[in-house]
């Protein structure tokens, strides 16, 4: 059931996105060779409370961080702790927080001390490239599934392949609610997008095969090829004057 969000609880959504997109643009600022995935979720906690929210993610179904630290290979879910991060790491930073009983999502993909090759350079363009193409998708009266068309036409388009087995999900009260948001057309029309829609769209793009796996953590999903991969998120929400996204940066 996909629950249609007041102006009023729009309001409260877009507080929730300036705290996250605050948060990912602070975190983006301290990624360099040396930290530790740990020492970015420590940051990531210490912002969001501060703040006045609370995490998302941190004890959802478990999950021990506050943040999602992903490298390289990984595509998302990935636990932060030790590692350090190294010249050319792709490492893709997913962040939540609830304000007012509200949720928000946001993710990006940064290189450690610069790109590694251009293929990575290439393939993290894409990808926020193809998050670009979704938003523009998404709009009132149209079906929610032409998001996924348009992302999967860019990162295709790139020679690039789009995880299916993961997607992208309404926001609100519950960090993932109806509808979910394919990242490719999975054959169905989706339903009509309306004014009060608010849902995350989050591309994950793999240089080679779409398939997946998880690790023996149960947590991190990795490429079953360990082929890079790169990720962006935003929450954005369907006014009568467009998407609006209440994570931007
Ligand atoms: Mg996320
Ligand atoms: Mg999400």
């Amino acid at each position: 059931m996909i629950i249609l969000k007041s102006p009023e609880e729009v309001a409260l959504m877009r507080r929730a996105g300036r705290i996250v997109a605050d948060t990912v643009e602070r975190l983006m600022g301290e990624v360099r060779p040396g930290i530790s995935t740990g020492d970015l979720d420590a940051i990531a906690e210490r912002l969001i409370r501060e703040s006045g929210a609370l995490p998302s993610f941190k004890g959802y179904r478990g999950f021990p961080g506050t943040i999602c630290t992903s490298l390289n290979e990984e595509i998302v879910h990935g636990i932060p702790g030790g590692r350090r991060l190294i010249p050319g790491d792709v490492l893709k930073l997913d962040v939540g927080c609830i304000w007012e009983g509200y949720h928000s999502d946001s993710a990006v993909s940064v290189f450690v001390g610069g790109p590694p090759s251009d293929e990575a350079t290439k393939l993290v363009r894409v990808t926020e490239e193809s998050l670009e193409a979704g938003i523009a998708a998404l709009r009132a009266g149209q079906p929610l599934s032409d998001v996924g068309r348009a992302v999967q036409q860019v990162a295709e388009g790139a020679g690039f392949s789009c995880v299916r087995e993961y997607a992208g999900h309404g926001v609100g009260r519950a960090l993932h609610e109806d509808p979910s948001v394919p990242n490719y057309d999975d054959g169905r029309r989706g339903p009509v997008v309306k004014p009060g829609l608010v849902v995350a769209i989050e591309p994950m793009v793999n240089v080679g095969d779409w398939r997946t796996r998880v690790l023996a953590d149960d947590w991190t999903v990795v490429t079953r090829d360990r082929g890079l991969s790169a990720h962006f998120e935003h929450t954005i929400a369907v006014t009568e004057d467009g998407p609006e996204v209440l994570t931007a940066r």
